[in-house]
């Protein structure tokens, strides 16, 4: 969302993680402002939660897909870390070879018989 600057009129922009950030931690303090930095002059605007939530309005959504995002990178990280030690070449590329073999020509010699006459 963008915010202008009640000091100096400068526009700038606040992201989605930022926002979430800020919203997050008016929840966790009870603060109905966000004090927003300008990168101007360095000067805390507040913007409304309200008005904020009107932006991002499914926050709560994203901080809980977050957390559960988070938790799984870390499982899969350990998981992977695990198998590494138990990989071994799978037994797949015999089979194939296999597979590729079989499918040997048949010649059908019966003609050959018959022209010999
Ligand atoms: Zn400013």
């Amino acid at each position: 969302m963008q915010i202008r600057c009640t000091y100096c009129q400068t526009m700038f922009a606040l992201s989605h993680e930022d926002m979430l950030a800020a919203l997050e931690h008016m929840e966790e303090n009870k603060q109905i402002y966000y004090p927003a930095h300008c990168p101007k002059c360095r000067r805390a605007n507040r913007v409304e939660r309200a008005r904020m939530e009107r932006f991002f309005p499914d926050w709560k959504k994203a901080i809980k897909t977050m957390a559960k995002e988070s938790t799984q990178t870390e499982t899969a990280a350990k998981g992977a870390t695990a198998n590494s030690e138990a990989v071994k070449p799978t037994p797949a590329p015999k089979a194939a070879i296999k597979q590729e073999k079989k499918p040997a020509p048949k010649l059908k010699t019966k003609p050959a018989g018959r022209k010999k006459k």
